[in-house]
């Protein structure tokens, strides 16, 4: 149902002074690519919903870009009540000042509880330009928000890489959260929503942006960060030694695959520090993980449990990480993995 509601212009927004008891509504921010919804979004909807029951306020997504109208489409699958639309030519590809200009008047006009903005790369730029514009609580990679019976609002973080709990109070309304939503699973609404759709008119002023993007280049996928990679190859202390490096590069640039590690891994020097896969370091989500000479300790597994396919190579049978495997090559991954080259060099095409 489409239904132009909700007109918004810089005249009609209200200072965050006077926001005191604004709305019990979480909002969300829609990322898209190619004109299509990121799953991300979809479980920052599941997120929006069950906090939005907590407050007894609605979820309301905000989509924001060139021609947007259709992306709404199975949010209410996820909970969603309504999705407020802005489409501008000047807004197709994302820039940090012209969507802070429009969220920040969308939020002045509606004042709601919370915004909810996934933890990507846009999302990182996003959050604290508009916590600044908008002088709101900002909280970064929470695990968890509650609420009280007053309604106050607290999140969750970790610190200290992840040996403690930070407790974090919003004293301004809106909380702007970012969350790490390869954290989160994704399930349907108990009840869906007939998603109503509202049109916001926000005036564009292609003038004040002092920065633009001319152009986009696909990154090599071996360079890419794990937590964004197609596949990765998660290297362990079975590694042995920084020599037996090579091997694993090598089969890398045949897969295109990103080199992660875990914790033995990282503290040898033989992977970087922002390649560890694991509660103190990133969450992987790749269609194929290849796990070598790591054991399976949970403070890994834990931030794996997203990857489609996790193919093991391990010399015990009886390692921990055997009982995630959907497959698994019990030997020596020195010898494994050159002969996996080998294999693969036949049927797909090295990156390089
Ligand atoms: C607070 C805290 C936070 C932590 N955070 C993280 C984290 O973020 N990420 C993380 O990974 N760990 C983390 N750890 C460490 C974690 O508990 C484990 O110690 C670590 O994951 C073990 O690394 P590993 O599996 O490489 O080594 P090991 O446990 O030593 O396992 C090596 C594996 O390699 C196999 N192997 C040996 N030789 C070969 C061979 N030639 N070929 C094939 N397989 C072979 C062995 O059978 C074994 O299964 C954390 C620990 C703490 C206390």
């Amino acid at each position: 149902m489409a239904e132009n509601e909700h007109e918004v212009t810089p005249e009609a927004s209200t200072p965050l002074s006077e926001q005191e008891n604004g709305s019990r509504d979480v909002w969300f921010f829609v990322a898209h690519r190619d004109g299509k919804l990121e799953e991300a979004c979809l479980k920052l909807a599941m997120e929006a919903r069950k906090l939005a029951d907590k407050l007894g306020g609605e979820a309301l997504a905000v989509i924001i870009g060139k021609q947007v109208k259709h992306l709404p489409g199975n949010l209410g699958d996820y909970g969603t009540d309504k999705a407020v639309v802005v489409e501008d030519q000047h807004l197709e590809v994302y820039s940090g000042e012209a969507y802070v200009d429009v969220l920040a008047q969308l939020v002045e006009s509606s004042r709601p509880s919370i915004l909810l903005i996934a933890a990507s790369t846009i999302g990182n730029d996003l959050a604290p330009r508009l916590t600044a514009r908008l002088k709101a609580s900002l909280v970064t990679r929470y695990t968890e928000i509650e609420v009280d019976k007053e309604g106050k609002v607290t999140a969750r973080r970790a610190v200290h890489g992840g040996n403690a709990q930070a407790t974090v109070r919003a004293l301004r309304k809106p909380l702007i959260a970012t969350i790490d939503t390869q954290l989160l699973g994704l399930q349907k609404a108990k009840e869906a929503k007939n998603t109503r759709i509202a049109e916001a008119k926000i005036r564009i002023d292609p003038k004040t942006g002092i920065t633009r993007v001319i152009d986009y280049l696909k990154a090599d996928p071996c360079a890419v960060c794990v937590s964004e990679a197609e596949i990765v190859i998660g290297i362990g202390k079975g590694l042995g030694s920084v020599e037996n490096l090579a091997a694993v590069d090598e089969l890398a640039h045949v897969l295109g695959a990103s080199i992660g590690g875990s914790r033995r891994a990282t503290d040898e020097h033989w992977v970087a520090d922002e390649r560890r896969i694991g509660m103190t370091g990133k969450t992987i989500s790749p269609s194929l993980y290849l796990i070598c000479g790591i054991s399976g300790a949970f403070h890994h597994t834990l931030s794996i449990k997203e990857s489609q396919l996790k193919v093991v190579v391990n010399t015990d049978p009886n390692a921990p990480i055997a009982k995630m495997a959907d497959l698994m090559i019990v030997g020596d991954m020195q010898k494994v993995i050159p002969e996996l080259t080998k294999q693969l060099r036949e049927i797909v095409r090295p990156t390089r």
